[in-house]
């Protein structure tokens, strides 16, 4: 198999050091595996989405000294695939339309007999209100869930996994259903706004590019779970996962969108060297 990876960053804000790290990791893996490094563009969130970070993302990676084939795939181009995979999952019998807000849910998690106030990858873990509802009554403001208790009983004996070829969890690992029941829960497949959700779109899309191997950070680790779990439920290849270390600011915090002071653009600015952006991030 021909190794194919892919650095998928969303253009809400500028890339910086964590982002460097992970999109050079992800190209010397394809270079030493004489593969193939994708450029994804993920701008499923078309409000949080400027064309202008767009191109300080290709501009940054250019100077960087990243090479990707075209065309670059933009997500906000690939509506009717993600629709058809959530259409799949609402014919297995797996969805159900979900009216809550944010507030409904800090609500009832809140209410005494909700005490387990569980946070999964998507934030607190949906209480189920209206898991009872059928898909014939979702209005045009619904999200759509997974019923994930459903979703896990489909696998039936079935123990799906994927392997880790990070460093912090190296081997196979095997979905752990009472964390996705428990922890992780009805996620999200389709939000109100947008029409589907970064975990369809991701999987649909590291499918249909015939990805590998997956180079993220570690923070998405739970989130894979999930990702290899619509794999197996939409008949999709799983491919090897290589979650990463997270690069973190002196005072130990992970580094956010909005910190331009350690943005790419701002060294480049600086007169910083690419080849002193690999070592800062310990290549
Ligand atoms: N767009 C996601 C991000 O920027 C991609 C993560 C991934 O699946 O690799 O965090």
């Amino acid at each position: 198999m021909i190794y194919r990876t892919r650095f998928a960053p969303s253009p809400t804000g500028l890339l910086h050091l964590g982002h460097a790290f992970s999109a050079l990791l992800a190209f010397d893996r394809a270079q030493a595996a004489g593969g193939t490094f994708l450029l994804r563009i993920e701008d499923i969130d078309r409000p949080r989405c400027k064309p202008e970070f767009e191109a300080a993302i290709l501009e940054d990676l250019h100077w960087l000294g990243l090479e990707w084939p075209s065309p670059v795939l933009r997500q906000s181009e690939r509506m009717t695939a993600y629709d058809a995979a959530l259409n799949r999952l609402i014919s297995l019998d797996l969805c159900y339309p979900c009216r809550c807000t944010r507030r409904d849910i800090r609500g009832a998690l809140s209410a005494p007999q909700e005490s387990a106030m569980a946070t999964g990858p998507d934030g607190p873990v949906y209480p189920g209100t209206c898991r009872g509802r059928g898909m014939e009554s979702a209005g045009p403001n619904d999200a759509i869930r997974l019923d994930m208790g459903r979703a896990l009983d489909r696998l039936g004996d079935a123990r799906p996994g994927f392997t880790e070829t990070g460093p912090l969890h190296p081997g196979q690992h095997l979905l752990d259903r009472a964390a996705l029941l428990h922890e992780v829960g009805d996620v999200v497949l389709a939000r109100r706004d947008i029409g589907t959700s970064y975990h369809v779109a991701v999987v649909v899309d590291d499918a249909d590019q015939h990805i590998t191997e997956v180079v993220r950070g570690a923070d998405l680790f739970a989130a894979t779970q999930i990702h290899v779990l619509l794999q197996v439920l939409l008949g999709r290849p799983t491919p090897c996962y290589h979650h990463h270390g997270l690069i973190r600011d002196e005072r130990g915090k992970r580094l956010a969108k909005r910190d331009d002071a350690r943005s790419l653009a701002h060294y480049r600015d600086q007169g910083v060297a690419p080849a002193t952006i690999r070592r800062m991030v310990g290549l």
